[in-house]
């Protein structure tokens, strides 16, 4: 088992509110810079830029999992992760069908960027991103492991589109493993309040939507071996390994 520094909630310049500095070469070199192992690359209701980030991880030695942060029937948002790039983007065309049929206006919500490996915009999504999905909160775990992956519930503390705020609290049904808390949460009032919690993996991401909104990498994750195969397992409840302690460095 080793220590990895990680951080698996990072937007690119495909999701709209994404800026568009949020390249794939510029991601893989400030997570490489500041000392991150592993990172996943999550955009809003899309994984169609992932296999970039990935090849460009690939190139730099970062471990880059494909993933997409989705948002649900109920407005709550769910990061979910993939083994590799095909399941992802096979699970990203499975979302785009689930998703409102409403265009994006670049000028108000943001550009929705794809680009390739090497930072050459190749295409753009027309529809847009930030909407919620037919698909539940309660179907989101078993619907991504279909397709191979997992899920857990983002920033279930913060107030509007998360788990708890949408719901109240964070339904045993849903099934997950592991949820995501913001940095600046006060764990221990929040675990007085949200019980369901318990026994429970809780890891803290950036939710970086800009290159200096990235955070410090103390968390760690410990796995068998430094794969997304590894991380998913973990998350999914079925792997080895532990997240650090929230507040750990
Ligand atoms: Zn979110
Ligand atoms: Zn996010």
């Amino acid at each position: 088992m080793d220590r990895y520094k990680y951080d698996l909630h990072i937007h690119s310049c495909l999701s709209p509110c994404g800026d568009s500095e949020m390249t794939p070469n510029n991601i893989v070199n400030m997570a490489k810079l500041l000392g991150f192992d592993i990172i996943a690359i999550t955009d809003h209701n899309s994984s169609l830029n992932a296999s970039a980030v990935v090849r460009a991880g690939e190139k730099e030695g970062l471990l880059v999992i494909p993933g997409m942060e989705i948002c649900t029937s109920e407005e709550a948002h769910v990061v979910c992760l993939f083994r590799d790039t095909e399941k992802a983007e096979n699970f990203s065309r499975y979302v785009y069908d689930r998703m409102p049929d409403v265009k994006n206006k670049p000028e108000i919500f943001g550009r929705q960027d794809i680009m390739d490996d090497s930072d050459k915009i190749t295409g753009t999504l027309e529809r847009l991103l930030i909407t919620a999905t037919s698909i539940s909160v309660n179907d989101i775990l078993s619907e991504t492991r279909k397709f191979g992956g997992t899920a857990f519930p983002a920033h279930i503390n913060r107030e509007a589109y998360s788990v708890v705020s949408a719901l109240g609290y964070l339904p045993e049904e849903a099934g997950f493993k592991c949820v995501e808390i913001t940095a600046d949460c006060d764990i221990d009032a929040f675990r007085k309040e949200h019980p369901e919690i318990e026994g429970l993996h809780v890891l803290t991401d950036s939710d970086t939507h800009y290159l200096e909104n990235f955070r410090d990498p103390g968390p760690w994750v410990e796995l068998p071996e430094k794969t997304a195969d590894s991380a998913i397992d973990l998350i999914d409840g079925t792997g080895k390994g532990d997240f650090s302690p929230f507040g750990a460095t």
